[in-house]
């Protein structure tokens, strides 16, 4: 039996982590499964699940899961500093699946206590990659991706020497508006954009796949995770959602990772990593599917593309400003304060302006300068978001 804690366990990836994990219950022994709003699910999934713990990040909504859990002898905790807490129980594998910068400190807590790590944050490697890597490298912490497409390129560098490859190609699907005329964007609503051609998913990264900025935190993830150089990593648009990234090495060969657009490959492979076990999910038919597309991203579409490229170059805390100023653009845009368009150009002016705030690339990242960084590109993304009309 191996123990697990589910960071995040009430949204679209926890969900498909507890479907996977709900037809083993032999395998698994949970610890910890936290939440946010959603306290009826939190409640009813710790139960059915036997955790241990079940904690809210929500402070105000300590007594809702209390009452939710009475009487079950499941512990129960509330607010950002219990989810570290939770995070640091000892366990054999922790999932993150928490959305945004708040799963860096619970997700540094599972690497600082050793273990596995099964990422689907991808904020904590953007936010904070060189402190996440060596934090992993003093533990003797291993992380495994689980975004889809550095899990395909995990699974196509298995058993490879890493300095042959010369080209890593990550997939986009285009997003909501990829076949939209340019210039309808500016215009597009919360709902048009929260709508994805293939993938079912949070409506965060939804709306980030529209603006690809879900694409550029990967490219830095990529870069992060692997250790690439960024001049290595190509993004290709790809409709069908079936190839989720290729690799090439330097004999000319690509390995292609196909398979259906559904997380529980990629939740299911870090779950049984280094294991392949048997996973419920559909096998294509790829005489029906007839034909797989690509081309390259336009980048007057996309400018979220040139935006993470600038920050794969600056390193340091610029990924950290690049995430909050995103998520703050992404708040605003949910809100109806600006519009589809205008999320990336906050982007742009938060970096511009924070680039002498934050200095050059800093050898020695903490998590204080990383969370002050994301605090004050929050802050700045406010003030440029209250001027635009
Ligand atoms: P979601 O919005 O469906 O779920 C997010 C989870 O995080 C929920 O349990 C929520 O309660 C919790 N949460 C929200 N705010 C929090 C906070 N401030 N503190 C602690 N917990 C908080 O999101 P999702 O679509 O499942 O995505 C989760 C992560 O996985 C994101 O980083 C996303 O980029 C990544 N990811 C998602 C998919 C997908 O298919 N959904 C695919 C690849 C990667
Ligand atoms: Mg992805």
């Amino acid at each position: 039996m191996k123990s697990l804690t589910i960071l995040g366990a009430t949204g679209s990836i926890g969900r498909n982590t507890i479907d996977l994990v709900a037809r083993e219950p032999d395998r698994w022994r949970i610890e910890a499964l936290t939440g946010g709003r959603n306290i009826d699910r939190l409640a009813q999934d710790a139960r059915r699940l036997g955790a241990r713990i079940a904690v809210t990040c929500e402070p105000a909504l300590h007594g809702a899961l209390r009452d939710a859990l009475a009487g079950s002898g499941i512990e129960t905790a509330a607010g950002p500093a219990a989810l570290v807490e939770a995070a640091s129980r000892p366990v054999d594998l922790t999932l993150s699946a928490i959305v945004g910068a708040a799963g860096l400190p619970p997700g540094l807590a599972a690497l600082e206590r050793g273990g596995t790590l099964a990422l689907a944050n991808k904020e904590t490697l953007v936010c904070a990659g060189p402190l996440v890597m060596a934090s992993a490298a003093a533990s003797g912490a291993r992380i495994l991706p689980v975004d889809s497409e550095h899990s395909a390129i995990f699974q196509a560098l298995a058993g490879e020497d890493t300095a042959t490859v010369e080209r890593v190609v990550i997939t986009a699907s285009g997003g909501a508006f990829r076949d939209w005329p340019l210039d309808r964007l500016a215009a597009a609503t919360v709902e048009q954009a929260s709508t994805h051609p293939n993938w079912a998913m949070g409506q965060r990264i939804t709306i980030d796949s529209a603006s690809m900025f879900n694409k550029a935190l990967e490219l830095i993830e990529a870069q992060q995770f692997f250790g690439l150089d960024p001049a290595l990593i190509e993004v290709l648009i790809h409709p069908q959602s079936l190839i989720h990234a290729l690799v090439g090495f330097h004999d000319g060969a690509l390995m292609a990772h196909v398979g259906p657009p559904d997380m529980r490959h990629a939740i299911g492979y870090a779950l049984n990593w280094p294991q392949r076990r048997a996973l419920p999910v559909e096998r294509l038919d790829l005489a029906r599917i007839g034909q797989l597309s690509f081309t390259a991203p336009d980048p007057a579409r996309y400018p979220a593309l040139a935006l993470a490229r600038e920050v794969m170059a600056a390193g340091g805390l610029a990924g950290a400003v690049f995430n909050a100023a995103k998520e703050a653009a992404l708040d605003g845009f949910i809100a109806g304060q600006i519009g589809f368009t205008a999320m990336s150009v906050v982007v742009e002016r938060v970096m511009a302006r924070m680039t002498p705030e934050i200095g050059p690339d800093r050898a020695a990242m903490t998590l204080d300068a990383v969370l002050d960084a994301d605090r004050l590109a929050r802050i700045r993304a406010r003030e440029i978001i209250e001027t635009m009309d």
